[in-house]
């Protein structure tokens, strides 16, 4: 039977060391960390991710700017936003929640923000930081999956690491971190000849696909950590991961619970993230 890993618990631990570290730098410096969030539309889903966001800025000490543009915004109108904030002083980190409305582009908003204040870290010049390994952002939600291993207790050197889905914003820079951690990595994904016979090998298993149920007990090594980022809302409303969980915990050594284990970590990441890009402008001077 697996130990649970408690994402909410080691979330809001995290959350308490950055709003430490914040209360002490805005003692020493008089600077506070800003987080620009800006919504574009009335998606109700992400109103909510966005409301969390701003909740979390302020639990640990943050400014958190929200900015909430109408769906008819035009490409001039939130590239000229964005040069704004870029521009200012006083903002470390620029979010824009995605997906976007029709007609505006995203990956030209994702170009636009400049890298320091990349706090999604999506821009690929941070991209490339990760594949170097020496970037002051980190990938909000592979590097929440990190920290739940590390919780643990589990090396990732040497370790067989499989990972489901390639995606640019989980699945590949997850794959870089772990082998960052000298992990022995493989990626899979949807073309994957034989999905089973790759996650049977795996001693840390991490799964973002966006299928529920996908990896089933028989598909796990016994002992395996197995970290389930997946979020799939059934036709009953309720969450479940990518991981099905009853099989897959008689046979797992760990394993994450969705809700309350990766989701949770991606919050307190991009809080970890705003608090780096302040440290680091304020190094170079440049915070107000
Ligand atoms: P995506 O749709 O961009 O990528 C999915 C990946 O899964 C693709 O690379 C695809 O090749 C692979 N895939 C699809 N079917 C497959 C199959 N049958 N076998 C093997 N691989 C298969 O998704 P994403 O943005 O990477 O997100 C993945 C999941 O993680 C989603 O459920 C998403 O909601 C969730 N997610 C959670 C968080 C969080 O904070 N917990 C953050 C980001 C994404």
């Amino acid at each position: 039977m697996a130990t649970i890993i408690d994402g909410k618990a080691i979330a809001a631990q995290i959350r308490q060391n950055i709003k430490e570290e914040t209360a002490q730098l805005i003692a020493s410096t008089g600077y506070t960390p800003a987080l620009a969030v800006i919504l574009v539309g009335d998606d109700p889903a992400s109103a909510v991710y966005v409301r969390n966001k701003q909740r979390a800025c302020e639990e640990v000490g943050f400014r958190a700017l929200e900015y909430r543009l109408p769906a008819a915004t035009t490409q001039q109108e939130l590239d000229a936003l964005i040069d704004t904030l870029n521009a200012d002083g006083a903002v470390d980190g620029i979010l824009v929640q995605l997906p976007l409305p029709r007609g505006l582009d995203e990956q030209r908003v994702l170009l636009r923000i400049s890298p320091e204040k990349d706090v999604d870290c999506f821009h690929p010049y941070n991209v490339g930081r990760v594949m170097c390994g020496d970037g002051v952002l980190a990938p909000c939600t592979p590097m929440g999956v990190m920290e739940l291993i590390h919780s643990t207790g589990v090396s990732v050197s040497g370790k067989e690491c499989v990972v489901v889905g390639r995606s640019n914003i989980v699945g590949k820079p997850q794959s870089m971190l772990l082998l960052r951690e000298n992990g022995t990595v493989t990626v899979c994904h949807s073309k994957t000849a034989d999905l089973a016979e790759v996650t049977r090998r795996a001693d840390i298993l991490v799964a973002a696909v966006g299928r529920a149920g996908l990896i089933t007990g028989d598909m796990i090594k016994p002992g395996a950590v197995v970290i389930d980022v997946g979020i799939n809302r059934g036709a009953d409303g309720k969450l479940t991961g990518d991981v099905d969980f009853a099989s897959a915990k008689e046979v797992a050594g760990y394993i994450t619970p969705v809700p309350g284990g990766v989701g949770p970590m991606t919050i307190a990441m991009l809080m970890q993230n705003t608090l780096r890009a302040a440290q680091a402008r304020m190094a170079e001077g440049k915070g107000e």
